[in-house]
């Protein structure tokens, strides 16, 4: 997969992975919430509801309580109730007037009639006569009554009071069923259990199903919620306060509250299964989490769709920005984008690598040749062959038309040579262009990345390396060599000043004396160029001499020191001053120059210098595999009047043989010759053996380079004529040439 698409991936991923987390995050604090929450709503549910009970009872109780009072105070000395035929009538209608299933007079001696006629004896016990007494009225529950109905009941009794004693209790009996409603008339209808209990926890009555006997020993095998306690439930029912339980039966969270109303230490009790509250809150809130993952997963949905679409545009975008259409394969962008991840890893690695750049030879040709579906044939193959090339973690592209990138290891310069000598070779092998075989070859500039460099500073060396490699005949790499390329860089500075240099007459002619071995005096000099750049100072020949050459600009500056040197031997000898012969080194392209010997003559005439007081100095080199040609010049020359010297004789291809066959006037000994022979006794009896011969051949011998006595002794032993070189004298400026020319003669 595309490097960069992968970074695309992984931000939409974790972008997806972001915002699911959150939504996650965000429901499951929901849900803490919404159950945190869920606890303390129960609880407040819960004392609503339990105060609502309570009350509920109390009132019920409370008008019961006020009905049976009044019938009480209504019976205070009545004389009705003398007669019990009449008293019985009575208590028929206030039953029939009441809600009371039976109502009843008990008189003090115990005879007790009631509203159903019947009459019996002490039918309320004696504590509970007292009780009334005591407290003027009761309520109490009782589970054997004369009801025909239902045993379980309430008995409510007031005091009838006669000039303030006690002499009856009115009493009613009512079903405890008939207060079943009463007890669930609350308005949470989620209560489960209503209860009606005493002290001890004995259940009077349940709503809206019975319940056990007793709440106390339920709740025995009930956990207690985190934060509450049995005792403390216990407790508080024997002091009488109201208060919350929370407790887990059977596996099932509840709660319960406890009211009392007011009577006999008895308690309402609400019970609330946790579940039956939440059940509803959340299957709220399971809806809105269900519409809220609705909407994520809906808009997850179209988020995805959008990047689709996107991942389809930038592919199309991609194609467009990075890759090559011929080949299918990476572009110079491509490559770039590539380059630091995978120098880093031969960096981590320790790795050394280079930047390669491959050119396609004679491209332009084959196009032209065979067409350009060959052309693209060519590059074609090479791709391949470039693929099937690289190494894990190298890479490569085309960048432009016929030239590709590459990106090599480099464990060594011979390695990577070796490697690419390889590629040459197969790709010589075969490319087939149509009937005919013809083979691929590449040029290759190498760049070996040894500092931390900008990528197209990295592409700009070896693209230099490549153009040098092409400017190399036979070469086909070539590495960035930065030497190389400083030089490349002072040449063209040369290059470009050279031509106001010569019209400014920044070239001086210095001298260099020459010596005779015999008298020790002046017999000769030899003219060598200066450079006096304004800036720069004086510049050595041999850092301008070999540029002019290439550029061919040594032909103009030959002539210029030629007539420079004849000025000033005119001038002095105008002056009636003594003159030597000056030798004037002209380089080997004056010989391709028909008009060569001519224009010498011509300078020389002209000023009016007769040509014995000039010496054409010809280097070696230029003699070698030529002699035709120097026969030529040589001729001419000597025609003209001039003698020539042989230059740096012993330097190279040194043959006696060319010399036998040319009619030098002078051969100067190169100083390399000379210093070697200082080490080397053989190769002194080599040099005089030479310079035996060519005395014998008629030359003059003039040895250059002379820096020591002893070597002015040997050559002086071996009868060599002529010495030139720091031992004598360095090349001088013209002024201070004289001086010494002067001071010579004069001796
Ligand atoms: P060359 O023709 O062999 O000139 C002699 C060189 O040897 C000079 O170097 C000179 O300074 C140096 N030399 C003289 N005596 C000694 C010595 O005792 N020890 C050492 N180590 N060197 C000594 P220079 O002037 O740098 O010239 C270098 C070369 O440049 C010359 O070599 C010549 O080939 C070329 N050259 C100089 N002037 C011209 C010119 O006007 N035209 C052309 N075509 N070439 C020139
Ligand atoms: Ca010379
Ligand atoms: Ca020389």
């Amino acid at each position: 997969m595309f490097e960069y698409k992968k970074k695309e991936f992984k931000k939409t991923f974790i972008f997806i992975l972001i915002a699911a987390l959150l939504v996650a995050g965000g429901s499951v604090a929901y849900w803490w919430q919404v159950s945190h929450r869920l606890e303390q709503d129960v609880r407040v549910i819960l004392e609503a509801a339990g105060r609502e009970l309570a009350d509920n009872m109390k009132t019920v109780l409370g008008s019961q309580q006020q009905i049976l009072t009044t019938l009480a105070v209504s019976l205070e000395d009545d004389p009705v109730l003398k007669q019990p035929h009449n008293l019985i009538a009575y208590l028929k209608d206030q039953k029939e007037n009441s809600s009371f299933a039976l109502t009843g007079f008990q008189f003090a001696d115990g005879k007790t009639v009631f509203s159903d006629n019947t009459v019996k004896t002490g039918f309320l016990p004696k504590e509970t006569i007292d009780a009334v007494k005591k407290n003027n009225f009761l309520i109490s529950y009782q589970t054997v009554s004369p009801l025909q109905s239902e045993q379980k009941s309430l008995l409510l009794a007031a005091a009838v009071r006669n000039k303030q004693q006690p002499w009856g209790v009115v009493f009613a009996l009512q079903p405890i069923s008939s207060y079943r409603d009463d007890l669930g008339s609350i308005v949470l209808t989620d209560i489960s259990l209503s209860l009606l209990i005493d002290k001890q926890g004995k259940v009077l009555l349940s709503y809206p199903r019975s319940a056990e006997d007793n709440m106390f020993e339920v709740l025995q095998q009930a956990r207690p919620n985190k934060k509450f306690s049995k005792e403390e439930l216990y407790q508080n029912i024997q002091q009488g306060n109201d208060g919350i339980f929370g407790y887990i039966f059977d596996g099932e969270q509840r709660f319960l509250s406890y009211y009392p109303i007011g009577y006999n230490d008895w308690y309402t009790v609400a019970i609330l299964p946790v579940e039956s509250v939440a059940k509803k809150i959340k299957s709220l809130v399971f809806m809105s989490l269900v519409l809220c993952v609705s909407i994520v997963g809906v808009l997850g949905l179209l988020l995805a769709f959008i990047l689709h679409m996107q991942q389809q545009n930038s592919k199309a975008l991609y194609k467009l920005g990075f890759i090559d259409p011929l080949t299918g394969q990476d572009n110079a962008n491509a490559f770039q984008l590539k380059f630091p991840a995978a120098a880093a890893a031969f960096k981590e690695k320790d790795q050394s690598f280079a930047m390669v750049l491959l050119n396609l030879n004679r491209f332009k040709a084959l196009n032209d040749i065979y067409g350009f579906e060959q052309g693209d044939q060519a590059l074609l193959q090479t791709a391949r062959l470039l693929k099937e090339e690289l190494l894990p973690g190298e890479i490569y592209c085309r960048s432009t038309a016929d030239r590709f990138w590459l990106l090599l290891g480099c464990p060594s310069r011979e390695h990577l040579a070796d490697r690419l000598e390889k590629l040459f070779s197969r790709a010589g092998k075969n490319c087939q262009v149509e009937q005919e075989v013809l083979p691929l070859s590449f040029t290759c500039g190498i760049y070996v990345v040894e500092e931390e460099t900008p990528f197209y500073i990295m592409v700009d060396r070896a693209k230099l390396a490549l153009d040098t490699a092409r400017q190399r005949a036979g070469t086909r790499y070539a590495f960035y060599d930065r030497e190389y390329l400083q030089k490349i860089v002072t040449e063209k500075r040369i290059e470009s000043n050279m031509e106001t240099a010569l019209e400014e007459r920044q070239f001086k002619v210095y001298l260099q004396p020459k010596y005779s071995f015999e008298t020790g005096r002046i017999v000769g000099a030899e003219a060598l160029v200066r450079w006096i750049h304004p800036t720069q100072g004086m510049i050595r020949p041999d850092w301008f001499i070999p540029v002019f050459e290439k550029n061919g600009f040594v032909l103009k500056l030959d002539h210029y020191i030629w007539q420079e040197v004849i000025s000033f031997l005119k001038n002095r000898q105008d002056k009636g001053l003594p003159i030597v012969p000056v030798g004037v080194n002209f380089s080997r392209l004056h010989l391709d120059d028909p008009q060569f010997i001519e224009a010498l003559s011509a300078t020389a005439q002209e000023v009016g210098i007769e040509p014995k007081w000039l010496e054409v100095e010809l280097t070696e080199s230029v003699v070698f595999g030529n002699t035709e040609r120097m026969q030529q010049v040589l001729g001419g020359l000597h025609a003209k009047g001039f003698s020539v010297a042989m230059d740096d004789f012993g330097a190279g291809y040194s043959s006696l043989n060319v010399l036998k066959n040319l009619d030098f006037d002078c051969v100067k000994l190169d100083k390399e010759f000379l210093a070697r022979g200082e080490t080397n006794p053989r190769m002194r009896q080599v040099i005089s053996g030479l310079v035996k011969m060519i005395k014998e051949l008629g030359s003059k011998i003039v040895a250059e380079g002379v820096e020591t006595k002893e070597q002015a002794e040997f050559l002086r032993g071996i009868q060599c004529d002529t010495a030139q070189g720091f031992l004598y004298s360095r090349p001088l400026p013209l002024e201070e040439f004289e001086k010494k020319l002067d001071e010579d003669n004069h001796q």
